[in-house]
C-alpha cells in the first residue's frame, strides 16, 4: 500500500494562537481515511493548509512524494489535490452544467471534461436532471452533490470533503455516504473530514481523532468505531 499523501509536524497558528499543534499522519492510496473531532478540533484548519489556503508555521506536506507545504493552491489542486468547500460554495446563479464546467478549469487535458461531465451525471443523476437549472434552485443535498461533481471535474488523485453531511436530512446523508464509497470504489482517494463520527469510521479504513490541534487517536475505522473512549466521546457513550 503505497503512502500518498504525508503530513510531518504539521503547526498552523491564527495570530499567536495555534488552532493546529504539530500533526502526524498520512493517507494510504485508495483508501477512505477520516478525520474527526468536535467543533474546534482543527478539522478545517487542517484541510485549508493541505489546499495551500492557510500556510502551516511549521511542518511538512508531502504529496506523491513533493513537499507541496510552500506551493500556492491552484498549483496544489494541479497536482490532483482538491477540496471540496465546506459550505458548498456553489455559483447559484450559473447553471448546474456550468458549475460543473467551472471544476474542469484546472485541467490540461481538456479533451477529457466530456467523459468526466458522464462520470458526474452517472454517478448523480439528479444533476444530470438539472443540468440546465440555476445551482441556487437545488436542494442543500443535490447541492452537496454539485460541490463533489464540480471538484470531481478537476480530476483529482485526493479529494479532500469537509462536512459533507453538515445540515442535511439522515437520508440524504446515508446517498451521499453511499456516493462517496462508490467513487472510492472507482480508485480516488479520499480524506473525510466530519463531526458525523459514527457515520464517518463506518466507511473508513483508517481515522484519526483531533482534540484541541492534536492527533490523540489512529487506527482502524472499526477499531475507532469500538473504542470505548470514541464511544463515549463521540457516540453518544
Ligand atoms: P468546526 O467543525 O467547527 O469547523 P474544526 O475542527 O474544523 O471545527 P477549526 O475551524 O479548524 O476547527 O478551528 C480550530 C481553532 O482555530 C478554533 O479554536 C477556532 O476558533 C480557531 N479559528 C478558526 N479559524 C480562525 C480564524 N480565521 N481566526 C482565528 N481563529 C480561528
Amino acid at each position: 500500500m503505497s503512502v500518498l499523501l504525508r503530513v510531518h509536524d504539521l503547526a498552523v497558528a491564527y495570530g499567536h494562537i495555534e488552532a493546529v499543534k504539530g500533526l502526524d499522519f498520512h493517507l494510504n492510496e485508495g483508501e477512505i481515511t477520516a478525520l474527526v473531532g468536535a467543533n474546534g478540533a482543527g478539522k478545517s484548519t487542517t484541510l485549508l493548509a493541505l489546499s495551500g489556503l492557510i500556510k502551516a508555521s511549521r511542518g511538512k506536506i508531502e504529496f506523491q512524494g513533493e513537499d507541496i507545504s510552500r506551493l500556492p493552491a491552484h498549483q496544489i489542486v494541479e497536482r490532483g489535490l482538491v477540496q471540496v468547500a465546506e459550505g458548498r460554495a456553489i455559483l447559484t446563479t450559473l447553471t448546474v452544467e456550468e458549475n460543473l464546467q467551472l471544476g474542469a478549469y484546472t485541467r490540461q487535458d481538456k479533451e477529457g471534461i466530456p467523459a468526466s461531465m458522464e462520470e458526474v451525471y452517472q454517478l448523480f443523476p439528479r444533476l444530470k436532471e438539472r443540468a440546465q437549472q440555476f445551482a441556487g434552485n437545488l436542494s442543500g443535498g443535490e447541492q452537496q452533490m454539485l460541490a463533489i461533481g464540480r471538484a470531481l471535474m478537476a480530476k483529482p488523485k485526493l479529494l479532500l470533503l469537509d462536512e459533507p453531511s453538515m445540515g442535511l436530512a439522515p437520508i440524504v446523508v446515508q446517498e451521499i455516504f453511499r456516493i462517496l464509497v462508490e467513487i472510492n470504489r472507482r480508485g480516488l482517494t479520499i480524506l473525510l473530514v466530519e463531526q458525523n463520527v459514527r457515520q464517518a469510521l463506518k466507511i473508513a479504513k483508517h481515522g484519526y481523532v483531533i482534540e484541541t490541534g492534536k492527533i490523540v487517536l489512529a487506527d482502524s475505522g472499526a477499531n475507532l468505531l469500538a473504542n470505548p473512549k470514541v464511544e463515549e466521546a463521540y457516540l453518544g457513550g
